[in-house]
């Protein structure tokens, strides 16, 4: 067993701080969302396509190679919406489309994401439809001439407004349930679909996220994934994927937190002492730091098992878990540590809670790995 990461590794998530620190575009200010130049700069860098096979532009990175990418990233990065923007895009919109998309469609797309110059999203969710994604209401109807014919709406899609292509889920068998759902590629300029105003939620503000309307959206064939009914395997291993390399980039900013909270623990003197000198603020620290680094053995373990072709689904729940809830948990005892400066917007550190909040409820609650776990312990 070898806890190391290889000299690729290290050099892939050197070159994701340089880029941080010198080549990452600042986002004006006043502006809300992240920009095109901000995109098309990640696209450079290699960020919007780490798993891609090199054939399509990307950088042919396995799991864990892209999660220690994206976790550089999260690291160096203290714009988390647009850390989630990308991670959004490449993991639950573009690898579907290499894992699942014809040649065809894999040829026109892929190198288009890869590169920046196209954004993705990724819309399964519904009004009617959470944690039951298998109750999807939108359908998808052939036409009898080379297309499907989408109808429905979809809610809470990161990346929508500005989406390119939008990697979308809708029944093609209503009575079939969670088997009659088919995965669709939708390519945005073709019409027939209407993005609602941006939603402003809590944290990662700088990723929009929309509703989408679908009506009478047409979509070829050839931009089915797989076969009818297999959407809800494409959309499980999608989420593999964001389960696992997607929360990275919450382990980097957790280690970005330590930096901060161990740094103002040394410097902040209260009652003539560093207030890390008393035991009820450095255990404190002392509990982020084991949340990390366990969270961050699970992730690991994770991706390395989806490299070796065993997505165990139990590693990855995990994983999911242990990210996730750390860093809720370590957000809320940085602000206590920071005291009231942590409540302020300029501290950087409530912001940290903000961001982290939404990641115990998408791709899937924590209950809903607990569940996964429980269900695979047997019970
Ligand atoms: C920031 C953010 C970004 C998102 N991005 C996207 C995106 O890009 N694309 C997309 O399609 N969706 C996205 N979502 C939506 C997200 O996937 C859903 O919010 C999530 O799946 C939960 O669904 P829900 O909100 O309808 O909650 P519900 O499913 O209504 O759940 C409400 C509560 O009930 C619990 N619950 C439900 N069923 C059970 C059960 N069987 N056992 C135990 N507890 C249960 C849940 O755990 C939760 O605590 C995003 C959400 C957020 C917050």
């Amino acid at each position: 067993m070898n806890f190391e990461l290889d000299d690729e590794q290290k050099q892939l998530s050197k070159s994701i701080a340089r880029f941080c620190e010198t080549g990452l575009p600042e986002r004006p200010k006043g502006t809300r969302y992240f920009t095109r130049e901000q995109w098309e700069s990640c696209g450079k860098a290699g960020l919007l396509g780490l798993s891609v096979p090199t054939v399509y532009g990307g950088g042919g990175y396995g799991a864990l190679s892209s999660a220690v990418a994206m976790q550089a990233f999260g690291r160096h990065c203290p714009d988390m919406g647009l850390v989630f923007a990308t991670c959004a895009h490449l993991f639950a919109c573009v690898m579907p489309i290499v894992e699942f998309a014809g040649g065809e469609v894999k040829r026109r797309v892929l190198p288009r994401l890869a590169s920046g110059q196209w954004i993705g999203s990724n819309a399964i969710t519904e009004p009617d439809a959470g944690s039951d994604s298998a109750a999807l209401k939108t359908v998808a109807v052939p036409t009898g001439d080379g297309y499907y014919r989408i109808d429905g709406f979809k809610s809470f899609a990161g990346n929508a407004p500005v989406a390119d292509v939008i990697v979308t889920y809708a029944t093609t068998e209503p009575s079939f349930g969670s088997l009659g759902v088919t995965g669709f590629v939708v390519e945005t300029a073709n019409g027939g679909l209407t993005t609602t105003e941006p939603l402003i939620k809590t944290g990662l503000a700088s990723c929009p996220a929309s509703g989408i309307r679908f009506e009478g959206c047409l979509v070829p064939e050839a931009n089915r994934m797989g076969e009818e009914g297999q959407g809800r395997q494409i959309f499980q291993r999608s989420m593999g994927w964001e389960r696992s390399c997607l929360f990275a980039a919450f382990l980097g900013m957790m280690e970005r937190q330590i930096d901060r909270v161990v740094s103002h623990a040394r410097d902040r003197r209260q009652f003539g002492k560093p207030i890390g000198s008393y035991q009820a603020v450095s255990h404190r620290i002392t509990e982020m730091k084991l949340r990390l680094e366990s969270a961050r053995l699970l992730l690991y373990r994770a991706c390395w098992g989806m490299d070796r072709g065993d997505d165990g689904q139990i590693d990855i729940a995990l994983s999911k878990l242990a990210v996730s809830e750390g860093a809720v948990q370590s957000s809320i005892d940085a602000v206590r540590i920071f005291g009231g400066w942590g409540c302020l917007e300029e501290s950087g550190i409530e912001l940290m809670l903000r961001d982290s909040l939404g990641s115990v409820i998408f791709s899937g609650t924590s209950e809903m790995q607990r569940e996964i776990v429980a269900r695979e312990l047997g019970l």
